[in-house]
């Protein structure tokens, strides 16, 4: 803390221009019991093709974090900016995967998937059913093509869900809590098929969690939120070679850095 984030003024190379950048945000909710402050001057970026999770307790505004960067609601305080654009809604470059699915559960899963296709159209080179087949392929569930929702596991749900949010390619994914209510077997599955994705497609990751150890598993960096309302306590770079060993002790180490935050161990 009290450190100013570099300030790059030099437009010449375009490579200086983040991703995702979140721009000293605050928000701060009116509801009838009165104001709720969930973020506090949240200042972090995000480079392009980085892998890069928000942790911390539940209740610190990760969620509300998620929805900012999404365009689906506004900071009372700062900007986010995409690709240099300040985010005023939420657009086809971000795609959103959320812990409840929210598959429509009259559409198939090809349906499903097809769904932003159908409104902003397949990118360039694919017809609609060609772009589905592709991101179901991708997800391993070609098969499930004609099944309905409620005939899936939760597990191939949050698979649906991510064909879905990759349909229209967005150069961006951003996820919240997406493994957050699947099986500690699935779990692990779903990330090692969430990083051959993001090698495969090199799209740019934000994910939300409040599981440490997934945020160690999957990231290039780690946001450490505080509780509620969330500041960044720090950035934590997980410079570890993949896949990685979750019982290795570099593995363990920034387990063990990134959990102190929250018990108080810090300095
Ligand atoms: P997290 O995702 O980290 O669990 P949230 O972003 O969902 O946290 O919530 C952060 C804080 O903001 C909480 O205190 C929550 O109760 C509050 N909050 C979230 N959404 C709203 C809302 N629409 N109106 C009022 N308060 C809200
Ligand atoms: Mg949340």
């Amino acid at each position: 803390m009290g450190t100013e984030p570099i300030e790059t003024t030099d437009d010449t190379h375009s490579t200086d221009t983040p991703e995702i950048a979140v721009d000293h945000v605050s928000k701060t909710y009116q509801s009838e019991r009165g104001a709720v402050r969930a973020l506090d001057d949240v200042d972090f970026d995000v480079q392009a093709g980085e892998f890069v999770s928000i942790v911390g307790p539940s209740g610190c505004g990760k969620s509300t974090a998620f929805r900012i960067i999404a365009g689906l609601e506004s900071p009372t305080e700062g900007d986010v900016r995409v690709g240099g654009t300040p985010v005023t809604g939420p657009g086809p470059d971000r795609g959103m995967v959320f812990q409840d699915d929210a598959l429509f559960p009259w559409r198939t899963v090809a349906k499903n998937v097809a769904y932003g296709l159908e409104e902003v159209g397949p990118p360039d080179g694919f017809t609609i059913d060609e772009r589905v087949d592709y991101c179901l392929d991708l997800v391993g569930l070609s098969e499930k093509a004609d099944a309905f929702p409620k005939e899936l596991s939760g597990g191939q749900r949050q698979r649906v869900g991510i064909a879905r949010a990759l349909a229209v390619d967005p150069p961006i994914l951003l996820m919240d809590e997406p493994f957050g209510s699947v099986d500690a077997r699935t779990k692990t599955t779903l990330h090692r098929e969430l990083l051959d994705i993001w090698t495969e497609t090199q799209k740019t990751i934000c994910f939300v969690t409040h599981d440490i150890e997934e945020a160690v598993y999957l990231s290039d960096r780690i946001v450490v939120f505080s509780g509620g309302p969330g500041t960044v306590l720090d950035e934590i770079a997980v410079p570890l070679d993949r896949p990685r060993d979750r019982t290795g002790d570099g593995f363990t180490d920034i387990k063990a850095d990134v959990l102190a935050y929250f018990e108080g161990e810090e300095d």
